[in-house]
């Protein structure tokens, strides 16, 4: 028998009417009205095509967005002042500077540069460093996804074996900690890492953030564990696939979440909750 999907699209739909717009709706009844900036650099096709999901998700849960554009020959001092002005109006509750950047301005200084209070996309060292002691932060949106998408779809992850395959700092290594305050038991596999089927024999969850298409196949998976696919490639057919070779995994999984429709959904509608959760603490 063929998985259960885990429908991100589905979820993030569910989501935004039943938990976010009634939050919203509080904010407005404040006259306060959220919004999210987002900061463009250069002509990147699939950058252009993610703002675009941003900006219409935003719209439609009553929230206002700015995207701010500027050539690739733009130097860093214009966006590092574009920032602290950025951080000074009252009016811009969070901004993201969509990646990539070019190579003559340092992500890091950017990033750094952003006030944690308005960092909606969860990369500053603040938020990252209070997401790790697991005090309030706002959390980096593709791995805040894949945990609501889970808990929203009944996979509860206290007692459970989550694998992680991927240590990046923007996927791998916060899902992890976060599927650790959920008071899973938590394995990253990463490209050093050997035999990586038998280390995933028992897990219960497998999140899988490798950035190579169609990596995992269902051969290596164990029977009936759920299958979390962060990674997207557009292959040279123009058709879009995940890191996981999904027609050989969904005959093995419970579950699986599709791409496209699973985790892209979802963590632009973490990025929308946070913008929403840094309008009511400001
Ligand atoms: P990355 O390239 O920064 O990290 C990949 C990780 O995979 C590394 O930590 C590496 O150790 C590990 N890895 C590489 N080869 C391996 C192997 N053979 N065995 C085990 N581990 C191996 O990628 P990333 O930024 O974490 O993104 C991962 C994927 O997720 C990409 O496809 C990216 O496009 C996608 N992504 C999707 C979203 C979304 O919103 N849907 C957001 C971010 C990233």
């Amino acid at each position: 028998m063929n998985a259960e999907i885990i429908s991100g699209t589905e979820t993030a739909k569910k989501l935004l009417e039943k938990k976010l717009k009634p939050r919203v709706d509080k904010l407005l009844e404040q006259k306060i009205y959220p919004k999210l900036v987002v900061i463009l650099v250069g002509e990147h096709a699939a950058s252009a095509s993610y703002v675009r999901q941003k900006e219409k998700f935003a719209e439609k849960a009553n929230i206002k967005s700015e995207i701010w554009r500027y050539p690739d020959t733009v130097n860093e001092q214009k966006i590092l002042s574009e920032i602290s002005r950025i951080n000074e109006d009252k009016t811009i509750h969070g901004v993201i500077v969509q990646l990539p950047l070019p190579e003559h301005i340092s992500v890091e200084k950017i990033l750094k540069a952003i006030d944690p209070k308005k960092d909606v996309d969860g990369f500053t060292p603040e938020n990252i460093g209070n997401l790790f002691l697991g005090k309030p932060c706002l959390p980096c949106c593709t791995p805040r996804g894949v945990i609501t998408m889970l808990k929203e779809n009944g996979e509860n992850l206290e007692g459970k074996n989550v694998v992680v395959i991927g240590r990046s700092n923007i996927v791998g290594k916060p899902v992890a900690i976060m599927a650790l305050n959920e008071n899973a038991t938590v394995k990253i596999l990463h490209s050093k890492s050997r035999d990586l089927t038998r280390k995933m024999q028992h897990a219960d969850i497998i999140i899988v953030a490798v950035g190579k298409p169609e990596f995992l196949h269902g051969d290596q998976i164990p029977k009936n564990c759920t299958i979390i696919d962060v990674g997207i490639h557009r292959t040279d057919e123009g058709k879009l696939v995940g890191d996981v070779h999904a027609n050989s995994a969904m005959k093995k999984a419970r579950k699986i979440s599709p791409v496209p429709g699973g985790v892209g959904p979802m963590t632009v509608y973490s990025l929308i909750e946070n913008t929403v959760t840094a309008a009511e603490s400001q």
